[in-house]
């Protein structure tokens, strides 16, 4: 197995969404050390990129050109690892927001892995299509529940559909890491003795969510629940010295977890 971190640019996202709430003494000590800026934040978007065999997998689609500016870089990075859209057999994804599920279409809504199976958890995949979805989401992610229906909709019948726990393809599990969204799920990769975790947005920053994983995260649907969720991967991950492939962590996402003080820090491996 070979596995790549290929970027799809950047988001900018405003720091309020994030920090807003939260004991900002503490949090301070928390982002001066790692040079985080409290009013904007510039997470990196990594898409894992995996071959085996005779599979290329893809682990979500990045966002198109559709959402921003500086995101949709992911055609031209699979391209520098030669790479061509045709050439994926599977798209697999962790959840459905825009970042994640946008890029399956190009700018003609025609799809864009045209070769590739698409592959979401059932779970994610019926609230997504819910009807009722965009009633229910709040005003901040209403387009995200409108652009999400159009999507799947456009690749309903490239769609297969996993559960927790199942084995998605060979070597690769689905691990239910619901809170993110309300069917978010990443993957354990194993080969031999190596695992690695492609876990989407479980873990969605190097800073409050290592140092303080019990913060309720307003980039969480359901903090609660992501609160937990990320808690018990973290513990996972530093136990049992699983590699993490993290969609928004710093330098390609790949790192190990280890534990520091009372919560743990991300090192990164710099792929
Ligand atoms: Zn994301």
């Amino acid at each position: 197995m070979e596995v790549i971190s290929v970027s799809d640019g950047n988001l900018v996202l405003p720091g309020a969404m994030f920090f807003d709430g939260l004991p900002q003494d503490e949090l301070d000590s928390i982002l001066t050390p790692l040079n985080i800026s409290r009013a904007q934040v510039e997470p990196p978007c990594n898409v894992t990129l995996l071959r085996h065999e005779d599979r290329v997998v893809l682990f979500d689609a990045g966002s198109g050109d559709g959402f921003m500016p500086s995101a949709g870089a992911l055609i031209d990075s699979l391209d520098a690892v030669g790479v061509a859209p045709d050439d994926i057999t599977h798209l697999v994804f962790t959840h459905g927001h825009p970042d994640h599920l946008w890029g399956v279409l190009d700018d003609f809504d025609d799809p864009v892995f045209t070769n590739a199976e698409h592959m979401m958890g059932q779970t994610e995949w019926d609230y997504w299509t819910n009807p009722n979805t965009v009633n229910t989401i709040g005003d901040v992610r209403a387009s995200f529940a409108v652009g999400a229906a159009r999507r799947l909709e456009a690749v309903e019948d490239r769609m297969s559909f996993f559960s927790d726990g199942d084995e998605v393809l060979p070597g690769i599990m689905a691990h239910a890491t619901f809170g993110h969204t309300p069917g978010h799920t990443s993957f354990e990769v194993r080969s031999g003795t190596d695992a690695l975790l492609v876990g989407g947005d479980a873990i969605g920053n190097h800073h409050i969510a290592f140092a303080r994983p019990d913060w309720a995260s307003g980039a969480d649907q359901d903090p609660d629940l992501g609160a937990v969720t990320r808690a018990r991967l973290l513990d996972k991950l530093s136990q049992e010295k699983i590699t993490l492939l993290g969609f928004h962590l710093p330098d390609g996402g790949v790192g190990r977890v280890e534990r520091k003080d009372s919560g743990y820090r991300f090192v990164s491996e710099n792929m």
